[in-house]
């Protein structure tokens, strides 16, 4: 047996609400009337109906403007169904498309024909409310991040899309705060990923405590959040709401019965400063974080002027450096390189160099470490062996002098080691120069060699079988394992000029720089040391048994034809 059907009957017209009741006499309802809309309303407010027999006419509103305001109601949910005395199409649609479940003419109504239209509209109503709900939890489902219950990356962008539009609005100013935990992947690898998971709910959770009711947080994805803090007078409030943050984190998390110590990088962006559209706001903030992040962990970092135009700086210079080759911008320098004892010229050492319009010659130490981040360095690399085999062959041949031994010293950086085509380069530079594999010496750093060791022993190994030798560049700076002498074939250490430099500064550098070069030599090794900048220096590594010397006392790195001037000429 159905419940009996509470129902509320507004209607001004006695007569019509007698009839209705009598119609409903022998059903299984329970009814309450009212005689005007306000009184109705306030019924309808204060209690629970299943449905609401509302007439159209009513003395002080029409029944639409009920509807809405029924409908607009948060507390209660009934079936609504239209009374109307006329036949009227588009009053039906009017009242349906306003949320009523249906719509009778007043003649028709009788018992049967009445009790059906309510169960009905009951019906209708649930299965609208029903499909309400699920739209709404669609909508959950898409504007909240399902782990930690925050906002999603979506709705934060659209809450910040409309937070700066009533920011510029109103002249106000607001932040974005990124926020990303340090090591967080070592947690998830060590610990797995549910606890990762526990982690990060527990972080939300240490956040939401963190953040002021006004400011919105959220959680990007990943172990990176972000909070966006409203109505800011100055920029302290800011750096008070990071303080906050970090303080959040200072008792340990609980994970799996232990405790866990969070800590995270924190990159501020303010609006205004550099950035005025949301998707600036976080990507400054991105950068910002990444600068917080270089400074080690706890760290906040805002997004400044300052940095902004480095950034500008760097973005134009890897801009640049991205069409440098195609362009023809780079160059070989020639350095000699001459036997200690009667400074006969034996060798030189290419020094790349970039001609960048507006900026004039740069040297590496302006873009080597951006065009190694770009992953030119194997183009780059294979452009200066082509350039410096062809200057080498072409001095070959067109000197007299007994020089025709010459060696060329080209640098090799890691990424090239470790680059497939490196072998077919190096090959190919030679043969299509007619050049003989030992005039090529090949420099690599110590550093090189620590990554991936037995491959490059491989490498290396090749290489030296075709003949081409090999030296230790910068030798001393670096780990300086003496394992790389003996495991990779060297033929020739380079002694860092640092070495050179402090011979200026007394009796401990002189004897290092001895013992180094003695060292070298014990092992059979051919010693180079660079950085000779005056006789005395050239004197002493002559005294201790070097064999090449390299410097500005010599000669600057010049390019191809002032070298040949100078050394070649005659
Ligand atoms: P490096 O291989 O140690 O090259 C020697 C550096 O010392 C050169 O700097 C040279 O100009 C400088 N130098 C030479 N004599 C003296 C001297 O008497 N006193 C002083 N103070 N310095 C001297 P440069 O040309 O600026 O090159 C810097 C570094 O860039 C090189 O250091 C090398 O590591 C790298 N590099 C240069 N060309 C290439 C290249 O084609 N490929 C790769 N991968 N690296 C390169
Ligand atoms: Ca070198
Ligand atoms: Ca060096």
């Amino acid at each position: 047996m159905n419940a009996p059907l509470n129902i509320l009957l507004i209607d001004d017209d006695e007569v019509d609400r007698l009839a209705i009741s009598r119609a409903m006499q022998a059903t299984h309802t329970h009814i309450v009337e009212a005689d005007t809309a306000d009184s109705g309303l306030a019924q309808a407010l204060s209690q629970a109906f299943d449905v609401i027999l509302l007439d159209y006419r009513l003395p002080d509103r029409d029944g639409i403007d009920v509807l809405r305001t029924l409908r607009a109601s948060e507390q209660h949910h009934p079936a609504i169904v239209m009374l109307s005395r006329q036949e009227d199409e588009s009053l039906a649609d009017q009242a349906i498309a306003n949320g009523a479940q249906d719509f009778l003419l007043k003649d028709e109504v009788s018992s049967r024909r009445l009790l059906r239209a309510l169960r009905q509209a009951r019906q209708r109503y649930s299965l609208e409310a029903e499909l309400r709900e699920s739209h709404e939890a669609l909508r959950r489902l898409a504007e909240r991040d399902t782990l930690t219950g925050l906002a999603n990356r979506y709705s934060f962008e659209r809450t910040l899309h409309g937070a700066i539009a009533r920011a510029t609005r109103q002249q106000q100013s607001l932040a974005v705060l990124l926020l990303d935990l340090d090591n967080f992947k070592k947690v998830n690898d060590s610990l797995g990923h549910d606890q990762g998971d526990q982690l990060l709910i527990a972080v939300a959770e240490r956040l939401s405590q963190a953040v002021r009711d006004s400011d919105i947080l959220a959680r990007l994805g990943g172990d990176e959040f972000v909070v966006l803090a409203q109505d800011l007078q100055h920029n302290e409030q800011v750096s008070h709401l990071a303080a906050r943050i970090f303080k959040a984190f200072d008792a340990p998390l609980l994970l799996a019965g232990n405790n866990y110590k969070v800590s995270a990088s924190i990159g501020i962006a303010v609006l205004g400063v550099c950035a005025n559209s949301a998707a600036d706001l976080m990507k400054c903030a991105d950068i910002a974080m990444y600068r917080a992040k270089q400074h080690g962990r706890q760290q906040c970092h805002f997004y400044t002027e300052q940095l902004h135009s480095k950034v500008q700086h760097r973005a134009r210079l890897e801009d640049d450096l991205l069409h440098a080759l195609a362009r023809q911008q780079f160059q070989v320098h020639y350095q000699a390189q001459v036997a200690a004892g009667d400074y006969r010229l034996l060798g030189v050492e290419a020094l790349l160099r970039w001609q960048r319009p507006g900026y004039g010659l740069l040297g590496p130490d302006d873009f080597l470490e951006v065009a190694t981040h770009l992953g030119l360095l194997p183009e780059i690399g294979a452009w200066v062996l082509q350039e410096a085999c062809g200057q080498l062959a072409q001095w070959r041949t067109h000197t007299h002098k007994a020089e025709l031994r010459l060696a060329i010293a080209i640098n090799l950086a890691a990424e090239q080691l470790h680059d497939p085509r490196l072998l077919k380069a190096i090959a190919q530079a030679l043969h299509s120069n007619v050049l003989p594999a030992h005039c090529l010496e090949l420099e690599i750093t110590e550093n090189t060699l620590l990554n991936h060791a037995s491959e490059t022993q491989q490498l290396l190994e090749k290489l030296a079988d075709h003949g081409i030798r090999l030296a230790l560049d910068d030798f001393g700076t670096g780990y300086s394992s003496f394992q790389h002498l003996k495991h990779f074939p060297i033929h020739t250490l380079k002694i860092d000029k640092s070495f050179v430099a402090d011979l200026d500064h007394g009796e401990p550098g002189e004897r290092l720089l001895a013992a180094m070069i003695q060292f070298a030599k014990t092992l059979g090794l051919n010693v180079v040391v660079e950085g000779v900048e005056n006789s005395r220096h050239a004197q002493f590594c002559q005294r201790h048994g070097c064999d090449i010397l390299q410097g500005f006392l010599f000669a600057k790195p010049l390019p191809a034809t002032e070298f040949a001037n100078v050394f070649l000429s005659r």
